[in-house]
């Protein structure tokens, strides 16, 4: 039996009309293979229930899944109504009905097992499987959720347990681009992209698919493809590096403005004082991650800057105060115009000068560089947030990606 997985966003399902114009394109499939679709909610819905929950309890509650998970079931209804109206055999499936099991962290539940039988069962009386995404069911029985875009991990989990021959994610957008297109109008589409780029790249906010769904697809070898569900042509497929032919030296440039920078000055130039600091920040959750540190001229203070999510900032702080108040340094200040700028691309690991390009271009823009990180195939640079259109600009070009 040949299975295909077809998943639709918010986005692709924001009025009836977009639902019918979906469904349109299961009805074409579902003449060729059984075919599996995941939805998530209308455009906005969920935003407004996370809304009304806010309201009253703000705390995890299992509660809170139950209410979150409602959107969804909208949507696969309306779904199903259009496509039986149309003759097409199609039946709906919560998470329960499936049941998709999860771990019992609510708002944030991780897929532990699908079971295929009850679907597989129902395909000698339907074609098409209509699946609730974003929701699970724990082992208490209770209705589960897997954080904010987990429709796509519902599909990519679904894809890998059918052993699907394809798993389509169908969204406002053609694919993956190499820039943000409404910051670079030059940005391409992207055909073939690795993994490890994707996670790159979804990791610092490109937010075309859940962070989550990538990495299970990458352990199960599901090759994505993420397309619009508005024009006829395809996406971009996220795959093995094995199946990307060309390993371009850079294949995206993205960036964040969502940093915060805090530098920390006169500190004590001795073994043990890093661990007094970013172990305090780490026990209260806060995630660290570029890190700069320099001794002073004398050798014997050192300063150190390192950036953390700007929604971090706050809790940070109050860290720091504690720390400061044990005399480990004397002083720190924030910043929160600052952004993080990347250059993503597989053919890194095996040619140098990535690097150079990176800062020679931003040196001729006049754009000050005040932290570097770099992994096998990133190097990500934060400068001053007034200036990340131009880097972002500047940088693609560089890279030949015009
Ligand atoms: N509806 C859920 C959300 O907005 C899940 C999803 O869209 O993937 O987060
Ligand atoms: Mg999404």
């Amino acid at each position: 039996m040949n299975i295909i997985v077809m998943k639709f966003g918010g986005t692709s399902l924001a009025t009836i009309e977009h639902i019918n114009r979906a469904s349109k394109r299961v009805e074409k499939e579902c003449k060729k293979s059984k075919v599996i679709v995941v939805l998530s909610a209308m455009a906005g819905v969920t935003n407004s229930l996370v809304d009304q929950v806010s309201k009253i309890n703000s705390q995890s509650d299992s509660e809170n899944d139950l209410i979150l998970s409602t959107g969804e079931q909208i949507s696969i209804g309306l779904m199903s109504l259009i496509l039986k109206s149309r003759g097409v055999r199609a039946r709906t499936w919560t998470s329960w009905q499936i049941p998709i099991r999860t771990s019992s962290d609510y708002g944030m539940a991780r897929i532990e097992s699908i079971s295929s039988d009850n679907i597989i069962k129902s395909f000698s009386t339907y074609d098409v499987a209509i699946v609730a995404g974003f929701q699970g069911l724990s082992q208490e029985n209770r209705i589960t959720t897997l954080g904010r875009g987990g429709s796509d991990t519902t599909a990519v989990a679904i894809a890998a347990s059918f052993k699907a021959s394809q798993c389509d994610i169908y969204t406002d957008v053609e694919g993956v681009y190499t820039a943000n297109p409404s910051i670079v109008p030059n940005a391409k589409k992207i055909d073939f992209i690795t993994y490890e780029e994707m996670l790159e790249m979804s990791s610092l906010g490109a937010k075309v698919l859940q962070t989550r769904s990538v990495e299970l697809a990458m352990k199960h070898n599901v090759i994505i493809q993420v397309l619009s569900s508005q024009i006829d042509k395809p996406g971009t497929f996220v795959v093995n590096e094995d199946k990307k032919m060309e390993k371009e030296l850079v294949s995206g440039i993205s960036f964040s403005k969502d940093e915060a920078k805090v530098t920390i000055s006169g500190i004590p130039d001795k073994p043990g004082v890093s661990a007094s600091i970013f172990g305090p920040l780490a026990d209260s959750n806060i995630n660290v991650d570029m890190i700069v540190q320099n001794v002073s001229q004398d050798g014997k203070n050192a300063n150190l800057t390192f950036t953390l999510p700007q929604s971090e900032l706050i809790k940070a702080e109050k860290v720091l105060e504690n720390i400061k108040k044990n005399n480990i340094f004397q002083t720190y200040k924030t910043d929160n115009k600052v952004s993080k700028i990347s250059a993503i691309g597989m053919g890194m690991r095996s040619q140098a000068g990535v690097a150079k390009k990176m800062f020679k271009t931003l040196g001729e823009k006049n754009i000050n560089i005040l932290a570097i990180s770099t992994s096998e195939i990133k190097i990500s640079v934060l400068i001053s947030e007034e200036h990340t259109e131009l880097a972002v600009r500047s940088l693609h070009s560089t890279y030949g990606l015009d």
